[in-house]
């Protein structure tokens, strides 16, 4: 059990920064919103070939987006009690979460594959060739 948190922290931790969840060595993203089909180091296929994978990550992210704006949302009317600026909160509210998913794109991706790989580590026939040739098509 304990190599299972340790193993899951720290494809969680790669994912943070932003690098392959599995091996830890390639960066999976060419640029923020474009990511390679297969790791570049270890041949990963970051879309792990299920019907409704991109649905999770979207969900994830989305949830990511509800739980942050919730934070600033309360830390600025507590911040600012008994007078909070009620205008500039729904404006700044919805500008957030506008930007908030944009801005945590690639670590939704890469996050959601973590938490994929903490409970199906990759199958040998998973790790194609490395290098990846063309990245993966805008989505
Ligand atoms: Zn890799």
């Amino acid at each position: 059990m304990s190599g299972f948190v340790s193993r899951t922290a720290l494809l969680f931790w790669r994912a943070l920064r932003l690098r392959c969840p599995n091996c830890g060595q390639g960066k999976p993203f060419v640029s923020w919103f474009r990511m390679r089909a297969r790791c570049p180091v270890c041949g990963l296929a970051f879309e792990r070939g299920e019907e409704g994978y991109q649905v999770g990550s979207y969900m994830f992210n989305i949830i990511a987006a509800e739980l942050i704006f919730a934070a600033i949302f309360l830390a600025a009317v507590i911040a600012t009690w008994p007078t909070p600026p009620w205008t500039l909160l729904e404006v700044g509210g919805i500008t957030l979460m506008i930007i908030i998913p944009f801005l945590f794109f690639p670590f939704s991706k890469l996050l959601f594959l973590a938490f994929d790989l903490a409970f199906r580590p990759a199958a040998h026939e998973e790790l194609g060739p490395p290098g990846g040739n063309a990245p993966a098509t805008r989505r």
